[in-house]
């Protein structure tokens, strides 16, 4: 197993020049837990939309989360769910536990080329969320699950639609995100891949990532800090 790299080898990035940012839990730290308000407004749908009680509305999220990558594709897929209903909903949350970071923005600024946000959410929930972290103008342009024609990242699908709009030449590119599994097609397609892990964890850095097993050849390199991360590249 390699282990990736925890500070940026600078002549890694020379030749980046788009900058794919996810969202959730990756340009905002993990302990704002943003997801746990949309999960459960998520719940609260499948419960009215089913009129199920609470527990089995959660199980049945759950399966479809599992069975296919998303509950809105689950949804769609089962109950024909009017995709953009669902996503209002699922995104009435109260944005202002978010941070404004404006050193992160200032960095993500600073860095040479274009940058994007590829996110599984909306482009509503990026915008707002962006809004919050004070860094929204710094980006060119979200690409979100209704641009991917609701097919989640990991699929290999999501990844080409989003290479189609944005012409990001893939070998001059770099993925940040917070989950191992949406990083396999980056490095398939050639990018350099970093993978934002929590802070602090209560079992330690070095741990966290054991547990991480073999599946790891894919991520070049782990942080806890993207701020510094990216600051660091400059
Ligand atoms: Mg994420």
């Amino acid at each position: 197993m390699t282990k990736p790299m925890t500070h940026p080898k600078k002549t890694d990035f020379e030749t980046v020049r788009d900058w794919v940012f996810d969202l959730d839990n990756t340009l905002y730290p993990h302990h704002v837990n943003l997801f746990s308000q949309v999960d459960r407004n998520m719940t609260d749908y499948v419960a009215r939309l089913l009129s199920l009680p609470h527990d089995e509305a959660r199980q049945l999220q759950k399966q479809y989360y599992r069975d296919h990558g998303t509950t809105l594709q689950g949804l769609m897929i089962n109950h024909r769910i009017d995709p953009n209903d669902f996503l209002e909903k699922a995104h009435e949350i109260d944005y202002t536990v978010i941070e404004p970071n404006p050193v992160l923005g200032e960095a993500i600024k600073a860095l040479p080329g274009r940058k994007f946000i590829f996110t599984n959410g909306s482009v509503p929930h990026a915008e707002k969320t962006a809004a919050a972290l004070g860094i929204r103008d710094h980006f060119d342009d979200i690409f979100d699950i209704v641009a991917a024609g609701y097919i989640p990242k990991p699929d290999a699908a999501a990844y080409r639609k989003f290479l189609n709009r944005s012409g990001v030449d893939t070998r001059h590119a770099a993925m940040f995100e917070d989950l191992p599994r949406n990083l396999r097609e980056p490095k398939v397609l050639g990018m350099r891949t970093v993978l934002i892990v929590p802070p602090n964890l209560e079992y330690g850095f070095a741990e966290a990532f054991e547990q991480l097993g073999d599946e790891t050849g894919h991520i070049d390199y782990v942080t806890e800090d993207l701020t510094g991360f990216v600051t660091s590249l400059l």
